[in-house]
Protein backbone atom coordinates (compact mmCIF):
# COMPACT_ATOMS: atom_id res chain seq x y z
CA UNK A 1 0.00 0.00 0.00
CA UNK A 2 1.67 3.54 -0.68
CA UNK A 3 1.83 5.66 2.07
CA UNK A 4 -0.86 8.58 2.54
CA UNK A 5 0.75 11.65 0.83
CA UNK A 6 0.79 15.29 3.24
CA UNK A 7 1.32 18.43 1.65
CA UNK A 8 2.97 20.88 3.97
CA UNK A 9 2.75 25.06 2.76
CA UNK A 10 5.39 26.51 4.87
CA UNK A 11 7.97 28.81 4.04
CA UNK A 12 10.13 28.22 7.32
CA UNK A 13 13.15 25.88 6.33
CA UNK A 14 13.74 25.24 9.87
CA UNK A 15 9.88 23.94 10.24
CA UNK A 16 9.84 22.39 7.02
CA UNK A 17 12.47 20.31 8.33
CA UNK A 18 10.68 19.83 11.60
CA UNK A 19 7.43 18.30 9.96
CA UNK A 20 9.44 16.49 7.19
CA UNK A 21 11.68 14.33 9.69
CA UNK A 22 8.54 13.61 12.42
CA UNK A 23 5.34 13.18 9.43
CA UNK A 24 7.86 10.86 7.37
CA UNK A 25 8.94 8.92 11.01
CA UNK A 26 4.57 8.63 11.01
CA UNK A 27 4.65 7.03 7.85
CA UNK A 28 3.70 9.72 5.41
CA UNK A 29 4.82 10.80 2.05
CA UNK A 30 5.48 14.04 1.86
CA UNK A 31 5.60 17.07 -0.78
CA UNK A 32 6.25 20.57 -0.05
CA UNK A 33 5.50 24.29 -1.09
CA UNK A 34 6.95 27.29 0.25
CA UNK A 35 4.36 29.73 -1.09
CA UNK A 36 0.73 30.03 -1.55
CA UNK A 37 0.65 29.87 -5.13
CA UNK A 38 2.52 26.77 -5.83
CA UNK A 39 0.90 25.01 -2.29
CA UNK A 40 -2.97 25.57 -4.53
CA UNK A 41 -0.58 24.20 -7.72
CA UNK A 42 0.71 21.39 -5.81
CA UNK A 43 -2.72 20.57 -4.15
CA UNK A 44 -4.72 20.17 -7.09
CA UNK A 45 -2.06 17.99 -9.32
CA UNK A 46 -1.45 15.89 -5.87
CA UNK A 47 -4.66 15.73 -3.74
CA UNK A 48 -3.18 15.11 -0.87
CA UNK A 49 -4.42 13.08 1.64
CA UNK A 50 -4.48 16.47 4.17
CA UNK A 51 -2.63 19.50 4.52
CA UNK A 52 -0.66 20.93 6.76
CA UNK A 53 -0.38 25.02 6.12
CA UNK A 54 1.16 27.97 7.98
CA UNK A 55 -0.60 30.94 8.78
CA UNK A 56 2.18 33.01 7.91
CA UNK A 57 3.55 32.95 4.18
CA UNK A 58 4.82 35.47 2.26
CA UNK A 59 2.79 37.19 -0.26
CA UNK A 60 -0.38 35.20 0.53
CA UNK A 61 -1.60 34.64 3.98
CA UNK A 62 -2.40 31.07 5.24
CA UNK A 63 -6.08 32.07 5.59
CA UNK A 64 -6.36 33.47 2.16
CA UNK A 65 -4.86 30.07 0.69
CA UNK A 66 -7.32 27.99 3.54
CA UNK A 67 -10.14 29.79 1.50
CA UNK A 68 -9.51 29.31 -1.85
CA UNK A 69 -8.85 25.51 -1.02
CA UNK A 70 -12.26 24.79 0.44
CA UNK A 71 -14.04 26.70 -2.26
CA UNK A 72 -12.15 24.98 -4.93
CA UNK A 73 -14.50 22.36 -6.59
CA UNK A 74 -11.31 19.85 -6.53
CA UNK A 75 -9.72 20.59 -3.14
CA UNK A 76 -12.49 21.39 -0.81
CA UNK A 77 -12.28 17.64 0.04
CA UNK A 78 -8.69 17.37 2.00
CA UNK A 79 -8.96 17.81 5.22
CA UNK A 80 -6.68 21.31 6.03
CA UNK A 81 -4.56 22.27 9.91
CA UNK A 82 -3.30 25.33 10.50
CA UNK A 83 -0.53 25.90 12.10
CA UNK A 84 -0.34 29.65 13.76
CA UNK A 85 2.26 31.05 16.21
CA UNK A 86 -0.83 33.61 17.01
CA UNK A 87 -2.14 32.48 20.00
CA UNK A 88 -5.17 34.88 20.48
CA UNK A 89 -8.40 32.90 20.28
CA UNK A 90 -9.81 35.46 17.47
CA UNK A 91 -7.50 33.57 15.05
CA UNK A 92 -8.24 30.67 15.85
CA UNK A 93 -11.85 30.79 15.54
CA UNK A 94 -11.38 33.02 12.26
CA UNK A 95 -8.90 29.73 11.33
CA UNK A 96 -11.83 27.57 11.49
CA UNK A 97 -14.24 29.67 10.14
CA UNK A 98 -11.82 29.93 7.33
CA UNK A 99 -12.84 26.14 6.94
CA UNK A 100 -9.92 24.68 8.03
CA UNK A 101 -10.31 21.86 9.83
CA UNK A 102 -8.09 22.16 12.70
CA UNK A 103 -5.14 23.50 13.89
CA UNK A 104 -2.01 23.50 16.18
CA UNK A 105 -0.42 26.91 17.89
CA UNK A 106 3.26 27.38 16.84
CA UNK A 107 5.29 26.20 19.06
CA UNK A 108 3.45 22.84 18.96
CA UNK A 109 5.09 19.24 19.63
CA UNK A 110 5.29 17.21 16.72
CA UNK A 111 3.63 14.27 18.37
CA UNK A 112 0.34 16.10 18.74
CA UNK A 113 0.16 17.05 15.30
CA UNK A 114 0.69 13.86 14.11
CA UNK A 115 -2.20 12.53 16.34
CA UNK A 116 -4.10 15.06 15.05
CA UNK A 117 -3.42 14.32 11.54
CA UNK A 118 -4.34 10.88 12.29
CA UNK A 119 -7.49 11.65 14.01
CA UNK A 120 -8.61 14.01 10.65
CA UNK A 121 -7.97 11.34 8.51
CA UNK A 122 -9.98 8.23 10.38
CA UNK A 123 -12.90 11.27 10.55
CA UNK A 124 -12.52 11.53 7.00
CA UNK A 125 -12.82 7.45 6.34
CA UNK A 126 -15.59 7.66 8.36
CA UNK A 127 -17.48 10.09 6.53
CA UNK A 128 -18.34 7.89 4.15
CA UNK A 129 -20.84 6.83 6.61
CA UNK A 130 -22.48 10.40 6.11
CA UNK A 131 -25.57 8.25 5.85
CA UNK A 132 -25.85 8.15 8.70
CA UNK A 133 -28.77 9.98 11.37
CA UNK A 134 -27.87 13.01 12.80
CA UNK A 135 -29.87 14.39 15.93
CA UNK A 136 -30.60 17.86 18.42
CA UNK A 137 -32.78 18.53 20.63
CA UNK A 138 -36.23 17.43 19.00
CA UNK A 139 -34.50 16.88 15.64
CA UNK A 140 -33.39 14.03 13.51
CA UNK A 141 -32.05 13.90 10.21
CA UNK A 142 -31.82 10.66 8.34
CA UNK A 143 -29.57 11.07 5.50
CA UNK A 144 -30.32 8.22 3.74
CA UNK A 145 -34.03 8.74 3.72
CA UNK A 146 -33.87 12.36 2.98
CA UNK A 147 -36.22 12.65 5.88
CA UNK A 148 -36.58 14.94 9.05
CA UNK A 149 -38.61 15.01 12.04
CA UNK A 150 -39.11 17.03 14.81
CA UNK A 151 -39.81 14.75 18.10
CA UNK A 152 -41.01 12.12 15.91
CA UNK A 153 -43.00 13.71 13.25
CA UNK A 154 -42.07 13.89 9.38
CA UNK A 155 -41.19 17.54 8.44
CA UNK A 156 -41.18 18.50 4.59
CA UNK A 157 -38.13 20.27 3.71
CA UNK A 158 -36.98 21.11 0.31
CA UNK A 159 -33.88 19.89 -0.71
CA UNK A 160 -31.68 23.36 -0.16
CA UNK A 161 -33.31 23.17 3.35
CA UNK A 162 -32.44 19.44 3.54
CA UNK A 163 -28.78 20.51 2.81
CA UNK A 164 -28.43 23.45 4.87
CA UNK A 165 -30.05 21.67 8.14
CA UNK A 166 -27.70 18.45 7.33
CA UNK A 167 -24.80 20.70 7.09
CA UNK A 168 -25.25 22.28 10.71
CA UNK A 169 -26.01 19.24 12.16
CA UNK A 170 -22.68 17.90 10.77
CA UNK A 171 -20.60 21.00 12.24
CA UNK A 172 -22.45 20.94 15.69
CA UNK A 173 -21.57 23.56 18.06
CA UNK A 174 -19.33 25.17 14.79
CA UNK A 175 -20.38 28.51 13.43
CA UNK A 176 -20.94 28.05 9.16
CA UNK A 177 -20.33 31.52 7.62
CA UNK A 178 -23.31 32.38 5.07
CA UNK A 179 -20.75 32.01 2.56
CA UNK A 180 -19.48 28.57 3.28
CA UNK A 181 -22.88 27.32 3.58
CA UNK A 182 -23.70 28.70 -0.10
CA UNK A 183 -20.49 27.52 -1.50
CA UNK A 184 -21.40 24.02 0.27
CA UNK A 185 -25.72 23.78 -0.07
CA UNK A 186 -25.59 25.71 -3.56
CA UNK A 187 -21.98 24.54 -5.12
CA UNK A 188 -19.26 26.99 -6.26
CA UNK A 189 -20.76 28.12 -9.28
CA UNK A 190 -23.81 29.90 -8.05
CA UNK A 191 -23.19 33.43 -8.16
CA UNK A 192 -26.22 34.30 -5.66
CA UNK A 193 -26.12 36.99 -2.98
CA UNK A 194 -25.41 35.56 0.51
CA UNK A 195 -28.96 37.16 1.75
CA UNK A 196 -30.34 34.13 0.24
CA UNK A 197 -28.82 31.98 3.05
CA UNK A 198 -31.13 33.88 5.32
CA UNK A 199 -33.92 33.57 3.63
CA UNK A 200 -33.56 29.65 3.32
CA UNK A 201 -32.97 29.71 7.19
CA UNK A 202 -36.05 31.69 7.87
CA UNK A 203 -38.30 29.44 5.60
CA UNK A 204 -36.07 26.59 7.40
CA UNK A 205 -36.48 27.62 11.35
CA UNK A 206 -40.59 27.86 10.24
CA UNK A 207 -41.28 24.56 9.42
CA UNK A 208 -38.92 23.48 12.49
CA UNK A 209 -41.09 25.47 14.76
CA UNK A 210 -39.83 25.31 18.37
CA UNK A 211 -37.23 23.05 17.59
CA UNK A 212 -35.68 26.04 15.24
CA UNK A 213 -34.36 27.50 18.86
CA UNK A 214 -31.48 25.18 17.74
CA UNK A 215 -30.35 26.95 15.19
CA UNK A 216 -28.27 30.38 16.15
CA UNK A 217 -27.63 33.01 14.14
CA UNK A 218 -23.92 34.54 14.98
CA UNK A 219 -24.78 38.03 13.85
CA UNK A 220 -22.94 39.71 10.44
CA UNK A 221 -21.34 36.08 10.28
CA UNK A 222 -23.56 33.03 9.97
CA UNK A 223 -25.23 30.18 11.45
CA UNK A 224 -24.84 27.83 13.91
CA UNK A 225 -26.42 24.51 15.47
CA UNK A 226 -25.55 25.34 19.59
CA UNK A 227 -23.58 22.59 21.29
CA UNK A 228 -25.40 19.63 23.19
CA1 LIG B 1 5.76 30.89 8.06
Amino acid sequence: MSSTKILIIEDEQDMIDLLTLHLRKAGFALSTATDGASGLRCAREELPALIVLDLMLPKMPGLEICRLLKTDITTRQIPVIMLTAKAEEIDRIVGLEFGADDYVTKPFSPRELVLRINAILRRGKGEVAEEKKLSFGQITVDPARHHVAVGGKSVRLTSVEFKLLSMLMQRQGRVQARDRLLNEVWGYESVIDTRTVDTHVRRLRKKLGKASAAIETVRGFGYRIRES
